[in-house]
């Protein structure tokens, strides 16, 4: 285990915005994770776990307290199931399962950040989600202070949500099993953009190799695939989640999907464009990625006191234009 002094956020954060780190442990392993977390807990002090940086807005004050940062690794096969430690990139994860013919999880290839965070906020794209394929979420509950397993049901899953974000900082995830199909296809592609770049039907499968290939060409367009010469990547991805709204609140001209139960879930990034916050719109050191109106990002020198109040902002705009209230996704620490 490793400790180190005055790291500041901004370098563990794709945003890069975030002040110093009072202590940073990287931990190798679920024990030393546990281990770590025990230690910050029974010391009272404050604790924050990261794993890519990549769905957090950091505060420009930094941490008083310790950053577990989870740096675990291993993915473990039995036929079509696989369990991948906390801290194993995502995007590893996805091309392990491709390249073994593995089917379920290859339209969310390119999501940045660490395995243990993707049951967070139900990580999804493309028409998959990883709630589609857990079985089990191996977690420290750090209210009873001790290790157990979450099933599915357990884990409350809903539209980027989960009962882990909705109970935030009580479970720290250290394994993630999933099951997959023994297909060299893949799963019926459930999102008509990505459908249109493979050439076939929704609902059609196509080879995993392709669809992979295909949804990373789709996110690189977009600056949705991590990447230091794409200034569009300085981001934490989508800054805000689709509304779900009751079925009769229709938006004139918005995309919207059916969402169950008499409800529709609105493209924010329409409602985003539409309040006056198209790409490319800039205001100080932050602003809207050029190619996706959702993605906020930011240019060095920003802060996340600048970005924070840019996104109220857009709030307060589609708010007012449309009657419509933005949820941040990522979390605000
Ligand atoms: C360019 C870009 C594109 C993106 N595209 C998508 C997308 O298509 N779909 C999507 O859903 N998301 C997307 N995201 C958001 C982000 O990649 C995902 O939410 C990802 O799962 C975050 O993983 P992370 O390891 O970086 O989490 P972090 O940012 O490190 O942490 C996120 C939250 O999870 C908690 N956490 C982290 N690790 C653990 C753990 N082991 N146990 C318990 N809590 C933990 C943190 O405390 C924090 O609250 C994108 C982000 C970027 C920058």
């Amino acid at each position: 285990m490793q400790v180190r002094r005055d790291v500041p956020l901004a370098d563990l954060t794709t945003l890069a915005v975030g002040g110093p780190i009072d202590r940073l442990i990287e931990v190798t392993d679920a024990s030393e994770l546990v281990e770590a977390v025990r230690d910050a807990d029974e010391a009272g002090r404050p604790l924050l776990l990261l794993g890519g940086g990549s769905n957090v807005v950091a505060p420009d004050a930094g941490w008083p307290g310790d950053v577990v940062a989870v740096r675990s690794r291993g993915i473990e096969r039995r036929g079509a199931a696989i369990e991948v430690q906390a801290g194993e990139p995502w995007d590893d994860v996805v091309a392990f399962a491709v390249t073994h013919g593995l089917a379920g999880i290859e339209a969310l290839a390119g999501i940045p950040g660490s395995t243990g965070a993707t049951p967070v906020q139900n990580v999804g794209a493309y028409g998959q989600e990883v709630a589609q394929t857990i079985t089990a979420v191996r977690v420290f509950d750090r209210a009873e202070k001790d290790e157990c397993t979450l099933t599915p049901a357990e884990c409350g899953f809903a539209y980027r949500d989960s009962r882990l974000k909705r109970e935030p900082g009580r479970f720290v995830v250290l394994s993630v099993a999933f099951r997959l199909d023994e297909s060299a296809q893949s799963r019926p592609v459930g999102y008509a953009e990505l459908a249109r770049r493979l050439g076939i039907d929704l609902g059609d499968t196509a080879p995993l190799d392709d669809v992979r290939a295909a949804v990373l060409e789709l996110r690189r367009g977009k600056g949705m695939v991590l990447d230091p010469a794409d200034p569009d990547s300085r981001s934490a991805g989508s800054f805000f989640t689709n509304p779900i709204v009751p079925a009769a609140q229709v938006v004139e001209g918005c995309p919207s999907w059916p969402a169950g139960d008499g409800h529709l879930k609105l493209s924010a990034a329409w409602l985003v464009q539409h309040a006056g916050f198209g790409r490319g719109t800039r205001d100080g050191h932050v602003g809207t990625s050029s190619r996706h109106s959702l993605a906020l990002t930011t240019e060095p020198g920003a802060t996340a006191t600048e970005l924070l109040a840019f996104a109220d902002r857009i709030t307060a705009a589609v708010q007012d234009r449309f009657g419509v209230t933005l949820v941040k996704e990522p979390t605000a620490v």
